[in-house]
């Protein structure tokens, strides 16, 4: 009996040795920019492949797909996108007639702010919708995010569907504690000191959730060219509130952050990351990092 149980095994054995098939195959996933990449990888582990279509340290309010990236679209099995206007490009894509990738829109459930919560010389409607799409600067928002990304893998591929809520709870607590880390760290600078000037209007949800108001001379888009007369004025805005300091943006052209900060006597913070992650082994490879990043670069220049 015993030998007989053993033959079964091996022959079990065997024959799952033989199926190479698609259990094995893992979901070709493509993220408009390597921030959703980030985050879709986290929740799918290893039985998914993400790419970011949009590379690190890219500006994707410039971005258009060339034919491979077309290409690339049209061969994944799901697209996760910010959507809020992020990827007009993408939206102007025809899926093609076959198998269409399933288009996921990770900010489908977060509260959009409008674009006009301020008052910038230079918001540029042709890049953006009616909507601020940088929601993911809002940690809070990120929670929405990952759950909205995790429904949608796990209905689209069941099989591993308690791996991928057991990886969203995993990174939910790990979001959870990054937001309040941002807000006890908010807590500690002096209320005053609570302002900066930073080169892209691109942390609207942070001043929202987080109370620290971020004036961008420059407005939406990193590719508006402030006039002399929209730095003159932010120079005044700078003196006349005793903002303490500016901020470069990774994609933007120091020079301009520089001059501003020799100009008005504010201090010149160090980056702030809004669009795009750090390669992988930068300051910030991943949300998370890049969030911490943030937060420190603000402690250090807004401190006392
Ligand atoms: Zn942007």
């Amino acid at each position: 009996m015993r030998r007989a149980i053993h033959v079964l095994g091996v022959i079990a054995l065997t024959l799952i040795g033989g199926i190479p098939v698609h259990a094995a195959e893992k979901l070709k996933i493509i993220a408009s920019f390597s921030i959703l990449a980030d985050i879709t990888k986290t929740i799918g582990g290893d039985v998914i492949d993400v790419e970011s279509l949009i590379e690190p340290g890219a500006d994707a309010h410039m971005f258009e797909p060339r034919p491979i990236d077309i290409k690339r679209l049209s061969e994944a099995d799901m697209i996760v996108m910010n959507g809020l206007g992020f990827e007009p490009w993408l939206d102007r894509l025809k899926p093609s007639s076959k198998k269409a990738p399933l288009r996921v829109i990770a900010s489908e459930s977060i509260v959009p702010l409008p674009f006009d919560h301020k008052d910038h010389a230079h918001h540029n409607a042709s890049d953006h919708d009616a909507f601020d799409p940088h929601a993911w600067q809002d940690v809070g928002n990120v929670r929405l995010y990952a759950r909205t990304i995790a429904a949608a893998l796990g209905s689209h591929d069941p099989a591993h569907q308690a791996l991928y809520s057991e990886n969203l709870s995993r990174y939910d607590a790990a979001l959870a504690k990054l937001d309040q880390d941002i807000r006890n760290k908010i807590a500690a600078i002096p209320e005053t000191r609570r302002k900066l000037v930073t080169t892209h209007d691109a942390f609207g949800y942070f001043e929202k959730a987080y109370g620290v108001e971020m004036i961008a001379p420059l407005g939406v888009a990193p590719e508006a060219q402030p006039s002399a007369k929209d730095l003159a004025r932010i120079i005044r805005q700078i003196r006349a509130d005793s903002i303490p300091a500016v901020f470069l943006e990774t994609m933007i052209d120091p020079r301009l952050a520089q001059q501003l900060a020799a100009e008005s006597g504010a201090k010149i913070g160090g980056t702030l990351y809004s669009d795009t992650l750090s390669a992988k082994n930068g300051p910030a490879g991943t949300y998370i990092a890049m969030m911490e990043t943030n937060i420190r670069a603000l402690t250090d220049a807004l401190a006392p």
